[in-house]
C-alpha cells in the first residue's frame, strides 16, 4: 500500500469497501463477509439507504484527533460553519493535555471564513493570510490546514498553495484533506490525517550525536530500540486506558511510546526508533502503520482491540510473540486474571441475564460486548457505524452471537429508535455523539467511551462493571426525560420494519 505520491488518501468506500448500510442478524452479517461481500461488487460495499437521517462528516472527525496534538495552531479553510464545534473543544482539550503533564497548551484555531464572494473568486488570498497570521503570531511548529466542502468544490489548489506558503513560514505546514461530501464513511477522516502526519511529520530523529557515538552507545540505542513499540492511541482513549496498557506492556519488558494523540512533531521522528506498531484499533490506524511498514520497513499488529479480558489477553499475546515474551505474557494473563475475577464477584449476580445494546465505532461495540458477556449479561443488538475487514476477528472470543440483530449504520437515529422498541434492552452502552436522542429512551445508559474513565485491559472490565452497577440503581434522569421530552418519530413508523430504507442491490 503506498497512497503518499497522491495529495489525498483514497475515501474507504474504495480503499477498504467499507459497508455503512446493513441490517439483520450477526451470524448473517458475518456470512456475507466471509463469502468476499466486500468485493467491488459485492453486496455489502455497495448497499446504501434510500432514506437517510444523518451521518457524520469525515471533517468534524478529523478534528476530533488532530486537536488532541500538541505545538500546533490549525486552520480550517471552510465557511464559518465548518468546524463551529471547535468552540466546545477549547476546554476539553486542555483538561486532556493537563492529564498527561502539566503542558496545558491553548486549542489555537483559525477559521479562513469564505463567504459567497470568495465562492466566485476563491478562497486563496484568504488562506495565505490566515496561515501568514498564525506563523507570526504564534509562532507553532505546525500549521495544519483542513480542507472542506467549499474550497474542495470550488477549485482552490490547496497543494500548491501550501507548498509555496512553506517557503514563507518556519512552521512545518500539514495539509489534511477532509472533505466532508468524499465520503459517506467517516472513519476516512484517520487516514486524511495520517496521510498528512506521514508525510510531513515522520522522518529520520534529528540526531547529531549518531555521528559521535562509541560501539557502546550505540549498542546500547540499538537495544533499546528492540525493546520499543508504538502504540496508536485513539482520541476516545482515556490517561487512564493509556496506563493500564503501559502498566500491562511495562510488566513483560517493553517500552512504550502512545501516537498519534497528544503527540509533538518531533515524536513521530522517535517514532521510526522502535520496533513494532500496534493498532489499539486498526479502524483507526491500518494506514499508518502499513505506510510505515512499507517505508520505513517497521513491522505491524492490527488484531483486536485490549477492551475485555480475552481481548486483552489476545492482544498482549501477540505483542509478546513478536519479542520473544509469551511465557511473561502467559503469567501476567494469569495473575491479571485471577485477581479480576476476585474484583467481579460483587457484581455478577445483580448483572446476571440482563440485557444489553451497543452503539458506537465497530471495534469498540464487537470488543466492549466481551465485557458483557464476560459479566454474565447477554447482548440484545449491536449498531456499529460502519463494518470492514477489521472488525471480524474481534467476533471470534463472543458466544453464542448469530441470531443477534445488527444494524451497520453512522448515526440514523430513526433506525436505532426502532430497532430498541423491539428489543427492550436494560441497558444500553453507546456513542457520546447520539446520546442526546438515545437518552429519551427512558433505559439507562453507560457512553461507550469516555475520555475521563478506564474502558481498556483488566482494569477497564472492572471499571465498566462498576459503572453498570451503580448506573442500574438510579437512571431516573433517563426515566423522567422519556416522559416529558418524547421521540420526534411517529407510532407508523415503529410498525414497519426497522430496515424499510437499507436498500437492496
Ligand atoms: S460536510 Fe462539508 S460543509 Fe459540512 S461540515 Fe463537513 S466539511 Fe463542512
Amino acid at each position: 500500500m503506498d497512497y503518499l505520491n497522491s495529495n489525498a488518501a483514497p475515501v474507504r468506500e474504495e480503499r477498504l469497501k467499507t459497508n455503512i448500510a446493513f441490517g439483520g442478524t450477526a451470524g448473517e452479517l458475518l456470512e456475507c463477509a466471509r463469502s468476499g461481500c466486500f468485493g467491488a461488487d459485492g453486496c455489502l460495499n455497495q448497499a446504501r439507504r434510500t432514506f437517510s437521517q444523518t451521518i457524520g462528516c469525515q471533517f468534524t472527525l478529523s478534528l476530533a484527533v488532530l486537536y488532541t496534538m500538541r505545538k500546533a495552531v490549525f486552520v480550517i479553510h471552510a465557511p464559518i460553519g465548518c468546524g463551529s464545534q471547535s468552540v466546545g473543544s477549547v476546554g476539553i482539550t486542555q483538561t486532556l493535555h493537563k492529564l498527561r503533564d502539566e503542558r496545558a497548551e491553548p486549542l489555537v484555531w483559525l477559521s479562513t471564513n469564505l463567504d459567497e464572494a470568495d465562492v466566485i473568486t476563491g478562497g486563496e488570498r484568504k488562506l495565505r493570510e490566515t496561515v501568514l497570521f498564525a506563523d507570526a503570531e504564534f509562532r507553532p511548529e505546525a500549521i495544519i490546514v483542513c480542507n472542506t466542502c467549499v474550497p474542495s468544490l470550488i477549485g482552490d489548489d490547496l497543494e500548491n498553495i501550501v507548498n509555496d506558503l512553506q517557503t514563507q513560514v518556519s512552521a512545518t505546514v500539514v495539509p489534511v484533506y477532509c472533505e466532508g461530501f468524499k465520503t459517506k464513511v467517516m472513519a476516512t477522516a484517520y487516514d486524511a490525517i495520517y496521510h498528512g502526519v506521514l508525510k510531513k511529520y515522520v522522518r529520520d530523529p534529528d540526531r547529531d550525536k549518531k555521528l559521535y557515538e562509541s560501539d557502546l552507545e550505540k549498542a546500547r540505542r540499538e537495544y533499546l530500540i528492540s525493546r520499543n513499540v508504538n502504540i496508536l492511541n485513539v482520541s476516545s482513549m482515556s490517561r487512564a486506558d493509556e496506563l493500564e496498557i503501559q502498566r500491562l506492556l511495562t510488566a513483560i519488558g517493553l517500552n512504550v511510546q502512545f501516537l498519534p494523540c497528544y503527540s509533538e512533531p518531533e515524536d513521530f521522528q522517535y517514532a521510526l526508533e522502535s520496533s513494532l506498531n500496534v493498532a489499539i484499533c486498526g479502524t483507526h490506524d491500518d494506514y499508518f502503520v502499513k505506510h510505515m511498514q512499507e517505508k520505513y520497513g517497521i513491522p505491524f499488529i492490527i488484531d483486536t482491540i485490549p477492551i475485555g479480558r480475552k481481548n486483552t489477553a489476545r492482544w498482549l499475546l501477540k505483542i509478546a510473540e513478536h519479542f520473544e515474551l509469551v511465557d511473561e505474557a502467559r503469567a501476567l494473563i494469569a495473575y491479571e486474571d485471577k485477581l479480576l475475577d476476585k474484583a467481579l464477584e460483587p457484581f455478577r449476580a445483580e448483572l446476571a441475564e440482563k440485557t444489553v445494546f451497543l452503539g458506537g465505532g465497530e471495534v469498540r461495540v464487537v470488543g466492549t460486548a466481551e465485557i458483557i458477556q464476560d459479566l454474565g449479561m447477554k447482548i440484545a443488538g449491536m449498531k456499529p457505524h460502519h463494518f470492514d475487514e477489521f472488525i471480524e476477528p474481534i467476533f471470534d472470543v463472543l458466544e453464542d452471537i448469530d441470531g443477534v440483530p445488527v444494524d451497520v449504520a453512522t448515526n440514523q437515529p430513526f433506525e436505532q429508535a426502532n430497532l430498541i422498541r423491539r428489543i427492550k434492552p436494560d441497558l444500553i452502552l453507546s456513542h457520546t455523539g447520539g446520546n442526546n436522542i438515545t437518552a429519551k429512551y427512558g433505559v439507562p445508559i453507560l457512553p461507550i467511551f469516555g475520555v475521563s474513565y478506564n474502558y481498556m485491559g483488566y482494569s477497564g472490565v472492572y471499571e465498566v462493571a462498576r459503572r453498570i452497577s451503580r448506573l442500574l440503581k438510579n437512571y431516573q434522569f433517563n426515566k423522567r426525560l422519556s416522559k416529558n421530552a418524547p421521540l420526534p418519530f411517529k407510532e407508523s413508523w415503529y410498525e414497519q420494519d426497522p430496515f424499510t430504507y437499507i436498500a437492496e442491490i
